[in-house]
């Protein structure tokens, strides 16, 4: 069994779970002294929301849950929302249940909870860790203030397949930005102290190999072997761990014949096992029920025996626990410690959270109305907002836009939308609170420039409804005429296409990545009466935008931006912030090369720009935009690498330096990104990693010597020692504005 050695100790550690603070766990001692088989199940079922606190007769489940809560056989509660709710259900446990332990809020907050911030993806795009941290620690205070514990996220799913719909809800492509973000992001939802009112604990989701199913098909079958399940899936796990997540959640999928929910092997000997975790893991919604269909467990008491054995401590309304576990310790099937350990874990993390001190706490709604949608949150949701744009073309340099045009146009289904902004998993954001693009637009130039809009087509996807198929593909071409009618009246163009915010998330997987509906029919004849298009795309995944590409002027990637999306999008497109994205996933040139991702490994038969190979025979195999590509309104020039020795060994470190600087006329922020390539190694390597980037402002004409420092902990990999470990030999690094431009030197290291 491998040392347990933090690969992200250094500024990453929140006091937090992993510490064992001895005079909690002598309480818990007691506490499980006290309870009853049927109390310790009860700390390990957590019910959905809706119930009626008068357990209205005509609501049977209703009525059943709040008995349920009063006899103290149920520990955790999702879903219930407002200071004044979570207080009420709270009371219920409070004042009836023999032991009064205290319930565990948990909900969805996701990119936000009343003030909305990028979807994760999209603010992901910006790089900027000190941002997404106060993204999270914003989304905390607002959801704390409500009296809700406990988030569902961060999502640290690698995820490099375009047609899954949950893409939208990670970091991408790419293990190292998955671990650094998501630290980043369980640092601003919990803090430094988890028992601070402004503060709530994270989950790091799904554990494990979720974004990895086949073909993007939400659920499905996972198959992995040890190399990528440890190097690619779990790496950001174990960031999270080692940085003091509080909980984790298991997933829905099957990974390599054995369901998430039912492993031993990932929950009890790598999480528990090997990293040493301390903190709980919750199921996912129904997952212990799921085992069932799955074709793994017979039964409910079999479901039950598997999910408890493996590691799962908490069922999500799976209605499993509560029916099997008494039964399974009272015959003899399960040892009753296997409850006291997932117990033990639950009040750890209530413990933490204060709430044995003041259950009420968090509840506060004189908080919550001086909190939700404060002045401060909204600003700090433009900024974050700007941050997260990506320029992926500026041709001719027609952005930023002059505001002494006379007139600008704006056109498309998503221009005037207030609501798809605000993305999926939007937990409280009112509908239609978005700025929009046109809102946008005319907040930023005010009355002197004549704007002329017109929606020109829809979406193409019909409904919203959640899991049910997209509608037929909108074919109505009718807002045409009056679309290109507009684009003739001004210098430029501003098309707003993508998708609906519902179109990626929980089981919005989909087999075509396309513009949908009549949006490339659109876009087609806008560019025929004005060639000055600057193309605003909305999306929460990769869009094969190959033929818009070829189109337009312009095109900036905007994602779904959140509360002040029209605001920062106005402020990119007019020049008042320099946009500063990188895309965190490869944008592909046709759905066929997905899944498409940067870090892949070569094969003895590389393909080159002469012969296919390993590629493709109708189609390049290099993505549209590559991982980490985006544009600056300024330009930057890197020059050759150095380093401080060209070998080291040990502990030494390696320096390696590179001048950047700034050709342009305007103050510009660029990403240095380092790649790493272990030429020989005892498994395979990727060709390129992304082992490290900095962000460095730079005035025109400005140079700056950017340095990064290489240690054996920044060349470790899961070896075929089954251990995390910097391997002896030779490495190329690489240092670059995006995953395909880079500068390379070579170095060697001797253990
Ligand atoms: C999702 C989880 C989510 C949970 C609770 C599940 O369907 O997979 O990510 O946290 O529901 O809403």
């Amino acid at each position: 069994i491998a040392v347990f050695a933090p690969l992200f100790a250094s500024e990453a550690q929140t006091k937090g779970i992993n510490d064992l603070d001895p005079v909690v766990e002598h309480k818990i001692d007691s506490i499980l002294e006290l309870m009853t088989v049927k109390e310790k199940v009860g700390q390990m079922v957590q019910y959905n929301g809706s119930f009626d606190v008068t357990g209205a007769p005509s609501d049977i489940d209703s009525k059943t849950k709040l008995q349920k809560l009063k006899n103290g056989e149920v520990g955790s509660m999702l879903n219930v929302l407002t200071a004044e709710a979570t207080r009420e259900a709270q009371q219920v446990v409070m004042e009836n249940s023999r032991l009064k332990i205290p319930l565990l809020f948990g909900y969805d907050v996701i990119h936000g909870y009343k003030t909305m911030f990028p979807v994760p993806l999209g603010e992901s795009a910006s790089w900027d860790l000190d941002a997404m941290e106060l993204s999270a620690s914003i989304a905390a205070k607002e959801t704390a203030a409500a009296g809700v514990h406990w988030t569902f996220a961060p999502m640290i799913d690698v995820s490099r397949d375009a047609r899954w719909g949950r893409i939208m809800e990670g970091a991408g492509e790419d293990p190292y930005l998955n671990a650094v973000i998501g630290v980043a992001r369980i640092k601003g939802f919990q803090g430094s102290d988890l028992a601070d009112v402004a503060t709530i604990a994270a989950c790091a989701k799904h554990f494990a190999g979720y974004g990895f199913a086949e073909a993007g098909r939400d659920y499905n079958t996972v198959n992995v072997g040890t190399s990528e399940l440890q190097n690619a899936i779990l790496m950001p796990f174990k960031a999270a761990a080692e940085a003091g997540v509080a909980t984790f959640m298991n997933s829905f999928n099957e990974i390599d014949g054995v369901p998430s929910t039912a492993s031993t092997y990932l929950q009890r000997d790598i999480l528990k096992g090997v990293w040493d975790y301390k903190g709980f893991m919750v199921s996912d919604w129904g997952s212990i029920a799921e085992l069932i269909p799955h074709g793994y467990a017979e039964d409910k008491m079999q479901a039950g025996e598997l999910a408890v054995v493996a590691g799962s401590d908490m069922d999500m309304e799976g209605r499993v626990y509560e029916e099997a576990l008494e039964p399974l310790v009272n015959e003899n099937t399960i040892d009753e410690a296997l409850l006291d350990d997932a117990v033990r874990r639950i009040l750890r993390v209530k413990f933490h959270l204060g709430l044995f001190e003041d259950p009420y706490k968090y509840s506060d709604a004189q908080r919550e109305q001086e909190v939700l949608l404060a002045e401060a949150h909204l600003e700090a949701a433009r900024d974050i907002a700007r941050k997260s744009i990506v320029l992926l073309k500026n041709e001719n340099s027609v952005l930023p836009l002059s505001k002494a045009l006379e007139s600008i146009t704006v056109i498309g289904p998503l221009a005037d939308d207030k609501d798809s902004p605000l993305g999926n998993w939007r937990a409280q954001a009112d509908k239609n609170s978005a700025v929009s693009v046109l809102e946008g637009i005319q907040n930023a130039v005010g009355k002197e420039v004549q704007i002329n809009y017109a929606k020109g087509a829809d979406l193409g996807m019909g409904e919203r409804s959640f899991l049910m198929p997209l509608e037929i593909n909108d074919t109505d071409t009718s807002g045409f005429a009056k679309a290109i009618e507009a684009a003739k009246k001004s210098e430029v163009v501003v098309m707003v296409l993508g998708e609906d915010a519902f179109q990626t998330g929980e089981g919005r997987s989909q087999t075509g990545i396309q513009l949908r509906g009549v949006q490339q029919e659109l876009l087609d004849e806008v560019v025929k009466v004005n060639p000055n298009v600057v193309l605003v795309l909305m999306n929460g995944r990769p869009l094969d935008i190959s033929k818009p590409n070829e189109e337009v002027s312009a095109i900036v990637e905007t994602w779904f931006l959140g509360s002040q999306a029209g605001n920062a999008i106005a402020d990119v497109l007019f020049g008042a912030y320099n946009p500063s994205g990188k895309l965190p996933i490869s944008f592909p040139r046709n759905v066929g090369q997905e899944p498409l991702y940067y870090n892949q490994k070569n094969t003895g038969r590389p393909a080159s720009d002469m012969v296919t190979y390993s590629g493709y025979q109708d189609s390049s195999r290099e993505a549209l935009f590559p991982f980490g590509f985006g544009l600056s309104y300024t330009t930057f020039e890197y020059g050759a690498i150095s380093l401080s020795a060209s070998e080291f060994s040990g502990e030494e470190k390696l320096e390696v330096t590179i001048e950047l600087t700034n050709t342009g006329a305007v103050a510009g922020k660029e990403t240095v990104q380092l790649y790493l390539r272990d030429l020989v190694a005892s498994r395979t390597r990727p060709v390129k990693e992304l082992r490290d980037f900095k962000q460095v402002s730079l005035k025109p004409g400005e140079t700056k010597k950017v340095t990064f420092e290489i240690s054996a902990k920044t060349l470790e990999f899961y070896t075929a020692n089954n251990t995390w470990e910097a391997e002896s030999g030779s490495f190329k690094v690489m240092l670059g504005s995006n995953s395909r431009d880079l500068k390379e030197a070579s170095f060697q290291y001797k253990k």
